[in-house]
Formats: C-alpha cells, sequence, structure tokens
C-alpha cells in the first residue's frame, strides 16, 4: 500500500522553539498529508509519519516557509541542539538558549543544495549571527580545519549523528549526559555568565548481544569562557570528524573514541584543534529533572503553561484544542525534551480563558494525568519505525496501568512515582538506559529490563533480566516493587534503591516470588 512508501520528516527547532507560524502549519500538513497527528519527540522537535513521496516537497517548502528547516534532521551530522524548553528570560537561561542557536548554526551545513531542491533556491533564511560565521571560518589558533565548502565537516561529514545540550545549573531537563557535548553555562559572579562547563562522550545507542556497544554517560572535558564556546565546540566535532571510526557504525558515535583513548588523550586532541588548553571543569550543583509543567511568569511580565502529552502524541481533541489556543491568542509554543509542549509568551489577561479552554478539554495538569504517565516516554516504535522488533508507543499505555495495579497491589501511593520508558529497539530513542525502569524491546512481545537510573538522569542504568515477556512483567514488577515499599531508605527513589540493593540480591527476591 501507501503506507510503505510513505515518508517520515523531521524538523530542527533549536531549543525546540516553534513560532506560532510552524505550529499552525505543522498541525494543518499533519491533517493534509500525514497521519493526522502531531509527533513531539525526544530532541524538541516534530516527526510527521506518513507523508507520501509526491506530496514531500509541499510539505518541505511548508515548513521551510512557515520559519521551520528540516535541514540536518537526519543524517551523520550534528542532530536538534537541545535547550531548556522554558521561555525564562534570567540570563543564565537566555545564555543556554542563545548558544544553543549559534551551536545550531555552526554545525549547519553549508551546502545551498538543500533549498535548491526544496524552494527552488529562494533564499528566505535569516542570516546566522556574525561570531557564528566567524568561528566557523577561522583557522587562526585550531589546526585541520579544511578550506572546502563545509569548513567543519569537510568531505566526509560525521562518522554518524551527533548531538549537543546546552543548559544551567541544576536544570537537567535536556539529559545533559545522554549528549555527545553537553554544554553547561556557568555563572561566577551573582547571575553573571562567564563561561561553560563541557562534558562529551554520553550516548545511549546499543546493539543487542554485542558487549562492546554500550550506553554511557557524557564526562567532565574542561571550561571555556564564554567567547570560546563555538571554537571549543568546533574542535570537539573536528577530533570526532578525523578520529571516529568509519568502518563499523556500530562503533562510531564519538562516545567509542572517548572510552578507547581515555579523557586525557582525548581533551590534548581537542586542545591541539582549539590551539588553547582547557580550564578545570567547574563544580557544580546537583542535577534536577524539571518538568515545567503547569503556570509559571517567564521574568519579563509574561507566563508560560507547561502541558503534558502523552509519548508527545497531539491527537483528537487536544489537537483541536491547542491549535484554537495558539492560533486565537497568537501564541508561540516550545517542545521539551520529555515531549511536551509549552505556550509561551501568555499575557496575563488572557491566562484566565486559556485555563478555562485547557479546562474544558481536560488539559490542564495534574488532573487529567497519573503520575507516573509524567514522567514517561516511549519512542514511536510499530508501526512508524523500521527498526522496532517491538512495541513502544502503543504498548507504554497498558504498561504504565498495569504498574499502576501493582503499585496499588503492593501499597504504593498514588502520588509515588518512578521514571519509566520503553523503546522498541535498543538504538534507545527515549534514553531507556536513563530511567529507573527501562523496558529495551529485544524480540517480539519481550523486553530486556533495564534498572539503575535516577529521577535527575545522572545514573546510567543496567541491563537486569532479558527477555521478559511483556504479559509477564507482573512477575518481576511486583517483588521489585514491594521490596521497594518496604526496604527503602527514608525518601529513596526506586533506581537509588535498585542500586544499593544490588542485582544480584534483587534477582534472588524476583526468583523466590510467588
Ligand atoms: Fe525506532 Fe528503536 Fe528509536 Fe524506537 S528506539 S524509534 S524502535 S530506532
Amino acid at each position: 500500500g501507501t503506507r510503505s512508501y510513505s515518508f517520515m520528516l523531521r524538523t530542527k527547532n533549536p531549543c525546540g522553539k516553534v513560532p506560532n507560524q510552524l505550529y499552525l502549519a505543522m498541525d494543518s500538513l499533519a491533517d493534509e498529508f500525514g497521519i493526522g497527528t502531531l509527533r513531539l519527540t525526544t530532541r524538541q522537535t516534530f516527526q510527521l509519519h506518513g507523508v507520501v513521496k509526491k506530496d514531500l516537497k509541499t510539505v518541505m517548502s511548508t515548513i521551510i516557509k512557515s520559519m521551520g528547516s528540516t535541514l540536518g534532521a537526519c543524517g551523520d551530522l550534528n542532530r536538534n541542539v537541545l535547550a531548556p524548553a522554558a521561555p525564562f528570560t534570567r540570563k543564565d537561561y537566555v545564555l543556554a538558549q542563545e548558544t544553543a542557536d549559534n551551536i545550531a548554526a555552526l554545525l549547519s551545513p553549508q551546502s545551498g543544495f538543500y533549498y535548491d531542491t526544496w524552494i527552488d533556491g529562494e533564499k528566505i533564511m535569516s542570516a546566522e549571527p556574525p561570531e557564528v560565521t566567524k568561528a566557523r571560518n577561522d583557522n587562526s589558533h585550531g589546526t585541520n580545519f579544511p578550506d572546502s565548502p563545509e569548513p567543519i565537516y569537510g568531505t566526509q561529514f560525521l562518522p554518524r549523528k551527533f548531538k549537543v545540550a546546552v543548559t544551567v545549573p541544576t536544570d537537567n531537563s535536556v539529559d545533559i549526559l545522554t549528549n555527545d557535548i553537553g554544554v553547561v553555562v556557568v555563572s561566577e559572579a551573582v547571575g553573571e555568565p562567564q563561561g561553560f562547563n563541557i562534558y562529551v562522550g554520553g550516548g545511549m545507542g546499543r546493539t543487542h548481544r554485542v558487549e562492546t556497544t554500550f550506553p554511557r554517560l557524557g564526562e567532565p572535558l574542561g571550561y571555556v569562557p564564554k567567547e570560546d564556546i563555538l571554537y571549543v565546540v568546533k574542535a570537539i566535532v573536528a577530533t570526532q570528524r578525523d578520529n571516529g571510526r568509519r568502518d563499523d557504525r556500530r562503533y562510531s558515535r564519538m562516545k567509542y573514541l572517548i572510552s578507547s583513548w581515555g579523557i586525557e588523550k582525548f581533551r590534548s586532541a581537542v586542545e591541539q584543534y582549539y590551539g588553547k588548553k582547557l580550564e578545570p571543569f567547574r563544580e557544580l550543583p546537583e542535577w534536577e529533572f524539571k518538568s515545567y509543567l503547569g503556570w509559571h511568569e517567564q521574568g519579563n511580565g509574561g507566563l508560560f503553561c507547561g502541558l503534558h502529552v502523552d509519548n508527545g502524541r497531539i491527537g483528537g481533541k487536544m489537537k483541536t484544542t491547542l491549535r484554537e489556543i495558539i492560533e486565537k491568542y497568537n501564541l508561540n509554543v516550545r517542545l521539551t525534551p520529555n515531549q511536551n509542549i509549552i505556550l509561551c509568551d501568555v499575557r496575563p489577561a488572557t491566562k484566565r480563558p486559556i485555563s478555562t479552554a485547557l479546562a474544558q478539554a481536560g488539559l490542564l495538569h495534574p488532573r487529567y494525568v497519573d503520575p507516573l504517565n509524567l514522567t514517561a516516554m516511549a519512542c514511536p516504535a510499530f508501526p512508524l519505525c523500521p527498526l522496532a522488533i517491538t512495541e513502544a508507543e502503543r504498548g507504554i499505555p497498558d504498561i504504565l496501568k498495569r504498574v499502576r495495579a501493582v503499585f496499588e497491589k503492593v501499597g504504593l501511593k498514588y502520588s509515588e512515582s518512578v521514571v519509566i520508558r520503553v523503546t522498541g529497539c535498543p538504538n534507545g530513542c527515549a534514553r531507556p538506559y536513563m530511567a529507573e525502569l527501562g523496558l529495551v524491546g529485544d524480540g517480539p512481545n519481550s523486553y530486556q529490563i533495564w534498572l539503575g537510573g535516577t529521577p535527575n538522569q545522572t545514573s546510567l542504568a543496567q541491563t537486569f533480566l532479558n527477555k521478559v515477556k511483556v504479559q509477564d512483567l507482573e512477575k518481576v514488577l511486583e517483588p521489585l516493587f514491594y521490596c521497594w515499599k518496604r526496604k527503602r531508605q527514608a525518601k529513596e527513589s526506586f533506581g537509588s534503591f535498585t542500586n544499593r540493593i544490588g542485582f544480584e540480591k534483587l534477582n534472588e527476591i524476583v526468583e523466590k516470588w510467588d
């Protein structure tokens, strides 16, 4: 049928910023050319499924002309740059967002081919900031940047996709440690950003039964003064460009380069390209997960409202209500790395009618969502992703209901929660290896179970069991949650609990359970 010849498009929206016009365009395109729903992704973008080939050009040019872009959303180059979606006007948040925009511009392919193909060469993009162009072309201190139309990517681009996130201290809404590069604004004087801490080498994807592939957390590389950030990002990308493995795609992400070299050797290589030494990584406070649900002040008199979207899928009544509100009040929106949406720049006088409209559609947090759903994520998997081994998005509603039932059975309160993430294959698009309970498809109707992530996404989970059939999940979850309820320390999260008790002991408990 037509469906098998259909395409999936991803937009590119640094920081998840979606101008009013683009949201309305995506909403219409989904009805006209897609499958009637909008899908938000874990990289703060839209995915449009089911576009057929003859419509591709119309859809692409509509997106580009509505101030969106799909340039570099796929392929072996930098993917969408994450930054906190909350439109706070505090200096550090603003700098994080500007930096994300600049890194996205710096690492955009320079070839005009893209616009030639989709909009017949029309030049409609706004010019990038001059400091970005300068950083791209300036080879005065570093080495090895080819004199070519692509000074950063060269002729071969990167060995594999590349992911960058920028944030501020404590705000881990971006899952900072799962990125190839994680950048954190550092403010030394009160409220005045001075520079950036940089993590490198995070990544989720792995291959089943190949023990030499693994998810990995980013680790500290160093600190750079504010004005040098684009130069050091360029140096890191070039280090991976020239040294990342190109012979086997399974080992081509930068995490494998860093893990085989060690961070010291990697740092020296980066310093060669950068032409300077990196300063020591500055101390940071604890990370926290931020959801931004509900109403908040932006800091400039405006308000924003975060709305939970189950699995990032906007359809039905939610879709029509959001469209009405966004259109009527001329709102810009932002997409979060947890597949949620934020209505931005709301004037205080319109808060009430907007709240009423949201409440009438059953969309106002917290009444309409189970706390388990609030932190849960699933990737699209069947029937949309060709790599899927088993269900994720279509399976997770039922899985969460069953976890809730287990919670009730063992006496855990409604307000308690565990971060649950499900993916249809080990590629790990919904970042299951950071979850307290990660389910990773490993066969028809079966999952690998990962335990040990924490609520603030700072600890890497590990494989606990393989090939657990979906119908047998309770046999594993009931004993685990029962023990957590009985034996946890004060305020101990499920993830910390499983790490403290140890998998061997937990395995015994599961095996003896009746
Ligand atoms: Fe597809 Fe696997 Fe990513 Fe899910 S995790 S969307 S199944 S590639």
